[in-house]
Parts: C-alpha cells; structure tokens; sequence
C-alpha cells in the first residue's frame, strides 16, 4: 500500500534550513497498524503529513497503491487525497463553528456525495463511536474523549483505506484514550490499514510492529 524509498525532507526558512528527514525507506501493506514512535522534533508528523500527502518530500520518492504520488502539485493531492486517507490529530481538529454532525460529514460533501446517503452514513458513523447522543453539540461543548471519537468518526465516514493518527491520544486521560485505542484496533481488524505516530508504549502494544525515528532516521530502537 505504502512505498517510500529514500525520502528526505528539508524545511527552509529565510535563517535556517531543518533537516527533518534524512532517507527514509519503509513499506506497510496494505491491513497493517503500524506504530511511529521517536523523541520530540525527529520528524514524526513531517512522516506522516508526508504518507498523508498534506505535504510533499524533498527528495526520494513515495508510492502510493501503486501510484507515484512523489512530487503531486497541492491541487492534485488534495484530490488524489479525497476519501482515500482519514487523519486523526492529538488536538482533534473539529472546525468550531460547525456542530457534531456537520463535522463529521464534510468528507461527504468534498465527495459530492448525496445528501440522502451523507446523512444515513453520518447516523452510521456517529453510532459506531458512540457519540450519536451528542450530534447536535459544538466541539467546546464535548469532552477530550467525545471530540476526539468524533475525529475518528470524521476520519473513517468515507470508509478510506488508510488512516493516519498523530498522536491520537495525547490529549487524553488513561480511559479516553484505551477507548480510542480500543476504536483503532478494531478498524484495523475491518482491513484499514493505519499509521500511527505515538509517545506512548501502551498505545504502540497495540500495532503489529513499530518503527522508531531518531533525529530524521529509522533506527533499530528509541533513544529517548
Ligand atoms: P515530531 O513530530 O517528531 O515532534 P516534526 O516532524 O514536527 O517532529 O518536526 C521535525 C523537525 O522539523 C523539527 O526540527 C521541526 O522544528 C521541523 N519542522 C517541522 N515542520 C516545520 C515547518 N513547517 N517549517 C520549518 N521547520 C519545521
Ligand atoms: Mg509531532
């Protein structure tokens, strides 16, 4: 599913140039829960924005089912993007202004997707993260866990193939977070295939192998 080879990424500002990546090589096949774990500023969520194409490398090259997806302008990413990857992020990312259920079926509308069959598969979505209840509610008016269950349900309601979390638990308390764990595990055994960027050794029992980033590299193990 997933194929980068050599990847390298430099983010350059008018003083300063970041190595963030220094030739990284890595497959997941597609029905894998991957785990990336790594100290602070190695260059996880720059992996995983990269595999989420939000953003592209420097170098190197990445292909995506089996389609070179490398140097993609932002235009055709977002559409090569649409439907196809859920992202799940530590500060859930609910667009304020929209309620629970508006946030959970913008995917649909990027898809064009009838209103009918968006609404049915909202309804679905919410249930399945148990946050139904709450589909009238402003993201502000959720706890940690609920808003993120929400994310979760916004990320998977276009049933993508892959699901990219960055640190999807690092704003929650043991509970909240083993309940999003629980979630995760389960879509994995549906067939997503998902990436997962965590701190957290209780979270990475869950995946089926890790992989540990150091200052822009994949090393055999964590030096924190
Ligand atoms: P991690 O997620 O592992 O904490 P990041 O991938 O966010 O690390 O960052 C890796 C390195 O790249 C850090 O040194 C960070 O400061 C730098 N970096 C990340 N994003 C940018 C950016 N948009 N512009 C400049 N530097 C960046
Ligand atoms: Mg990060």
């Amino acid at each position: 599913m997933i194929h980068i080879e050599n990847l390298t990424k430099t983010f350059r500002t008018d003083e300063v140039e970041t190595l963030a990546l220094r030739g990284i090589t890595l497959d997941v096949a597609k029905g894998e829960f991957v785990g990336i774990m790594g100290p602070s500023g190695c260059g996880k969520s720059t992996l995983l924005n990269i595999l989420g194409l939000l953003d592209n490398p420097t170098e190197g090259k990445y292909i995506l089912n089996g389609q070179d997806v490398t140097a993609l302008k932002e235009k055709n990413r977002t559409a090569f993007r649409k439907g196809k990857i859920g992202f799940v992020f530590q500060n859930f990312n609910l667009i304020d202004e929209l309620n629970i259920e508006e946030n959970v079926e913008l995917p649909l509308r990027y898809l064009n997707i009838k209103a009918s069959e968006r609404k049915e598969r909202v309804k679905e979505a919410l249930t399945r993260m148990n946050i139904l209840h709450r589909a009238k509610h402003f993201p502000q008016q959720l706890s940690g866990g609920q808003q993120q269950r929400a994310a979760i349900a916004r990320a998977v309601v276009s049933k993508p193939d892959l699901i990219l979390a960055d640190e999807p638990t690092g704003n929650l308390d043991s509970t909240n977070g083993k309940e999003v764990m629980d979630l995760l595990t389960e879509l994995n055994r549906e067939g997503s295939t998902i990436v997962m960027v965590t701190h957290s050794r209780n979270d990475a029992a869950y995946t089926h192998r890790v992989i540990n980033l150091f200052d822009g590299k994949i090393v055999e193990k964590t030096r924190l």
